[in-house]
């Protein structure tokens, strides 16, 4: 579980504040969407819930743990061990194959055993045992996309983030991704926090959290799985 107290975020840059006071809990395995326009929040938002930034003030705590009063190191490690982050622009490297950009991450946390077992069996369930072998300039948008996704998962993340997932991609890759990233948060039990302007997405939520201005606007949806 996520708990959100009081978070806000002031940039000095710009003299910006772009959130205002959030309060929000994430319940575990859920899919859950932040939605809102162009400069809402949704980036700041989700880059403070992964460590990525700190808030100005406030708190997030992860399973219990305050994870931005954890040293650099220990957050780092924290994050590497429970959460798993895709972009807009995937970030795969650009010279190791899609086999090797699973195996990457479990390298690092060297807590998988059978890394090349797990990471075949994600590419399998993203639908990608075919680029195994292939360089990221050999694929498709949505094919780097469904790589780190997999890429993502291979350490068993419990949380899994997700900023403007489809946001580089065609219609049909859009509709694949979102699809699969529901899968994810189904059948893996793995926690979505996904941030998107595209409304055509708003749907796949189990609870979609509106940004309007850096505040909580409306939060529909259910928590509780059913
Ligand atoms: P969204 O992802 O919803 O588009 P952001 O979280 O990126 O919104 O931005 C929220 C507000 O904060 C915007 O006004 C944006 O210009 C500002 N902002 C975001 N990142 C920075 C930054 N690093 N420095 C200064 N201002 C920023
Ligand atoms: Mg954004």
């Amino acid at each position: 579980m996520i708990e959100v107290y009081n978070v806000s975020k002031h940039y000095e840059f710009g003299n910006v504040t772009a959130l205002k006071g959030i309060n929000l809990t994430f319940e575990d395995g859920r899919f859950y969407v932040i939605a809102g326009t162009s400069g809402s929040g949704k980036t700041t938002l989700l880059n403070i819930l992964s460590g990525i930034d700190r808030p100005t003030s406030g708190e997030v705590l992860v399973d219990g743990v305050r994870i931005h009063s954890l040293k650099e190191k220990e957050l780092r490690h924290y994050r590497l061990e429970n959460f798993g982050i895709v972009f807009q622009f995937f970030y795969l490297v650009p010279y190791l194959t899609g086999l090797e950009n699973v195996l990457l991450p479990m390298k690092y946390s060297g807590k998988i055993e059978n890394p090349e077992e797990r990471a075949r069996e994600l590419l399998k369930l993203v639908n990608a045992e075919h680029l195994a072998d292939k360089l990221p300039k050999h694929m498709s948008g949505g094919e780097m996309q469904r790589v780190a996704i997999a890429r993502a998962l291979a350490n068993r993340a419990k949380y899994l983030f997700a900023d403007e997932p489809t946001a580089n991609l065609d219609w049909e890759n859009k509709v694949r991704i979102w699809e699969l990233l529901k899968k994810v948060s189904e059948e893996e039990g793995v926690t979505v926090i996904a941030a998107t302007h595209e409304r055509e997405f708003f749907s796949f939520a189990d609870v979609l959290i509106l940004l309007r201005d850096g505040e909580i606007h409306e939060v529909k949806g259910n928590p509780r799985k059913a």
